[in-house]
């Protein structure tokens, strides 16, 4: 495959309605597919995260309401509004910041965020008021003061490359950035954190692979939220993941409409670990601006959950997470549940500080 392919296909993804439209036309008309073509539109109109969706990854919807793959990338008019519960920034990253890149919530690991673009879209995405383009991929003068201040930093054994989606970066930016984590802080694991093998399989090419495969100890963590999202070409990127003897791990959304079904999410967990990637987050929906209408009710996610526990294996079963609002960290469920109110959950998080999740309708 050659490297530019991805390239190309990125710089060509769908961006508005216009472009959503032609996908699925088979003449040289602009059909309105019932109203969904418009939606595409939206994000530019009500400056909301971006809409992209690059070729292959249309290819893997119908262009109908409530196509599990498509809702999740197709701005939603429920997007504009935010509610009380809601913030900017659901996990308060800001105050774990050490510095304009790096996140130190726990002892153990930091995340960088890399970059603020991604190869498509989620439109419940935590960090979504995040997304500011301008800040673009992180510079040659940010890598070097966030290595700085990682050589400095005691008992930090994995870095978490965030983004955005850090590999909508150049192969170049990209190896200058793990060559010079991997300097930084020799013993740490690099998790690479993703969603490129579903949105965008192109990128996972033999130059990538050959650069990962340099660096060494990387885990890599794909982003896949339903069955649907197997498609042919996804599955290929994930095996050539897993034919270059990197680790694969998942993690899920629990998205409401889409995948708040215990069946669904088992087989998507038992088809994870047939292709040799272990579950290992189950996230509830964080309180990111304009997404309640992809949250489940926490009431809803631990009876999914407990369905969950009665039918899967110990490894295909992920573990159900959330983050607790007000940036105390993540708490594990049901586990970490340690009261009930009118208004939410109490929950005690790995920090041991607790805090409260809303019980949404
Ligand atoms: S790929 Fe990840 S960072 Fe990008 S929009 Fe989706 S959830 Fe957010």
């Amino acid at each position: 495959m050659d490297r530019q392919d991805w390239m190309h296909e990125l710089a060509n993804a769908a961006c508005c309605a216009r472009d959503f439209s032609r996908a699925f036309s088979t003449g040289q008309d602009y059909p309105d597919l019932g109203g969904l073509a418009a939606r595409a539109d939206l994000a530019a109109a009500h400056d909301l995260l971006p809409f992209l969706m690059p070729a292959t990854l249309l290819s893997a919807c119908q262009p109908v309401a409530g196509d599990p793959v498509l809702e999740q990338f197709l701005p939603r008019p429920t997007e504009i509004a935010t509610s009380a519960a809601e913030h900017a920034d659901p996990l308060d990253e800001g105050q774990h910041a050490i510095s304009p890149r790096l996140i130190r919530q726990y002892p153990s690991r930091v995340v960088l965020r890399a970059g603020s673009a991604c190869a498509a879209y989620c439109r419940f995405c935590f960090r979504r008021s995040m997304m500011d383009d301008a800040s673009g991929f992180i510079s040659d003068r940010e890598i070097a003061m966030a290595c700085t201040t990682l050589s400095r930093c005691e008992g930090i054994r994995e870095i978490l490359v965030s983004g955005g989606d850090p590999l909508v970066a150049s192969d170049a930016r990209l190896m200058h950035l793990l060559v010079s984590l991997r300097q930084a802080l020799p013993a740490a694991v690099l998790r690479i954190c993703s969603r490129v093998p579903i949105v965008l399989p192109a990128r996972i090419d033999s130059s990538l692979l050959e650069l990962f495969r340099n660096i060494g100890r990387i885990w890599f963590v794909v982003h896949i939220n339903h069955p649907r999202e197997l498609y042919p070409e996804a599955v290929a990127a994930l095996r050539r993941i897993s034919a270059a003897d990197i680790p694969l791990l998942s993690q899920t959304v629990l998205l409401r409409g889409i995948n708040d079904q215990a069946d669904m999410l088992a087989r998507l967990f038992g088809e994870l670990v047939s292709l040799g990637i272990r579950p290992y987050y189950l996230f509830q929906g964080d309180l990111a601006a304009g997404t309640a209408s992809f949250r489940v009710p926490l009431s809803q996610g631990l009876s999914i959950y407990a369905a969950l526990r009665g039918i899967l294996s110990g490894l295909e079963l992920p573990r159900y997470a959330v983050d607790v609002p007000g940036g105390l960290g993540k708490a594990y469920l049901p586990e970490d549940i340690v009261g009930r109110t009118a208004d939410g959950w109490q929950l005690a998080s790995r920090s041991g500080r607790i805090g409260m999740y809303p019980e949404e309708a």
